[in-house]
């Protein structure tokens, strides 16, 4: 079942999810989070470094397994799955492209672990690049691309598996501040005609406040606010919000 099909419910649903690090003393890296993020939102979660966003975003791609709580995907309880068996997929700031391939082979890659025909591979490589809007591009090399390009060649071996939610890890951190604000448009524009569940991660309240639907605005561990842009920015619910997103009241 689709998230659109399952009209009402959450593309991904979060219930008391926990994360401990063992160690001493052991880290509560996430505290028992709760989290609805509809179907076809641009969501994003803002906060400081080590205010566990980046754990959250990899237990929903199931690289790591919470300590406690659960994680629903449109409906489905996915918490026990393996990666590759939830219906997610992620992009990474230090994403790699294979500098031997073109840009189509790039992109099919994102597929070849999954066993899909090859004609179907060259449909959903074709129907990815036309999304990132890379579609005369397939046969360049990487090298040949500017650096906006290869990150929505990145994207596109993302979208490639056609999944329900993507996952961004502060996608475009790695990038000067020029690109960084062109990527910005584009992605919101790839979002809304892709019409999927964007899940991005980012300390950067401009990013967000730019970018989304909706934010969750964590602090050691736990969401402080969810809102829209202007709700988090007009009518912070704590200090701690009101100081990070950057408003005097
Ligand atoms: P953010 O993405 O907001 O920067 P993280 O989720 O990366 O935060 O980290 C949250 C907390 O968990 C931090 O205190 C971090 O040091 C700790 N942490 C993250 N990953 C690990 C790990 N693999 N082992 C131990 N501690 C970790």
């Amino acid at each position: 079942m689709s998230a659109e099909t399952a009209t009402g419910t959450p593309a991904i649903r979060l219930a008391s999810l926990r994360k401990e690090f063992e160690g001493s003393p052991p880290v509560v890296a996430v505290d028992d989070v709760d989290l609805d993020v509809r179907a076809g939102e641009f969501f994003s979660m803002l906060g400081p470094s080590g205010s566990g966003k980046t754990t959250v975003l990899r237990m929903i791609a199931g690289f790591e397994e919470p300590t406690g709580g659960r994680i629903e995907l449109a409906g489905q309880d996915v918490t026990r799955r393996q990666p590759y068996d939830r219906d997610v997929n992620t992009v990474f700031q230090d994403y790699a492209l294979f500098p031997h391939m073109s840009v189509a082979e790039n992109v099919e890659y994102g597929l070849l672990v999954k066993k899909v025909s090859r004609a179907e591979r060259r449909v959903r490589v074709a129907e990815a690049l036309e999304q990132v809007r890379l579609a005369d591009h397939g046969s360049r090399r990487p090298s040949q691309l500017s650096g906006g390009q290869r990150q929505r060649v990145a994207l596109a071996r993302a979208l490639v598996n056609r999944p329900t939610v993507l996952l961004l890890d502060e996608p475009l951190g790695a990038l000067d501040l020029k690109l960084r604000e062109q990527m910005q448009v584009e992605l919101k524009g790839i979002q809304r005609d892709v019409g999927i569940t964007f899940l991005f991660v980012t300390h950067d309240q401009e990013e967000a406040l730019t970018l989304s639907d909706r934010i969750a605005v964590f602090n050691a561990g736990r969401i402080e606010q969810v809102g829209t842009a202007h709700e988090v920015y007009e009518s912070p619910a704590s200090a701690f919000v009101a100081g990070f997103v950057g408003t005097s009241n």
